[in-house]
């Protein structure tokens, strides 16, 4: 994806109020993100990491997610495949929740999807992150094709979380 700045950023949440997106933390580092190789950039607030973030490029612009990641219990570390980009974990999987845009979401509804707890999936299906060891679905896609699947399935999350 093309880098983004701080203020691309914070335009493009679909979810929040704008003083939230005004607020919230976003890295201080984005000049030095590996934009070229994500096909969302996520992250989670250092100052309360129940609270996670993605952006991605959709519909031709800056789309921005916030989500909440209700910790899970003590030692509770089941395996788990991400919804985004299929990749299995023995422990890395969260649930994480995003609250829907605008009337429903402020009545309290929202999305959930468990997906890769560092938010790290395009390093995943391009084979620059391990996810540890276990068992996995054998894959014959390509990577290319695995990135285009993280794409639709995070366009089609962002969908239910507009609908
Ligand atoms: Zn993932």
């Amino acid at each position: 994806m093309n880098p983004m700045t701080e203020r691309d950023i914070r335009a493009a949440f679909v979810n929040c109020t704008k003083g939230e997106a005004k607020r919230l933390s976003v890295p201080r580092d984005l000049a030095d993100r590996p934009w070229e190789d994500l096909d969302y950039l996520g992250w989670r607030d250092p100052r309360a990491p129940e609270r996670a973030y993605l952006v991605a490029e959709l519909d031709g612009g800056p789309r921005a997610l916030a989500l909440r990641c209700p910790s899970p219990a003590a030692g509770e570390k089941r395996r788990g495949m991400c919804s985004l980009c299929v990749t299995t974990h023995s422990g890395g999987v969260s649930l994480m929740v995003a609250p829907k845009a605008g009337k429903a979401g402020k009545q309290g509804d929202s999305v959930g999807i468990h997906m890769c707890s560092d938010l790290a999936c395009s390093l995943y299906v391009r084979g620059m992150r391990d996810p540890g060891p276990g068992p996995r679905v054998p894959e014959t896609l390509s990577p290319e094709e695995k990135i285009q699947r993280t794409v639709a399935n995070l366009s089609a999350f962002f969908a239910k979380v507009r609908s």
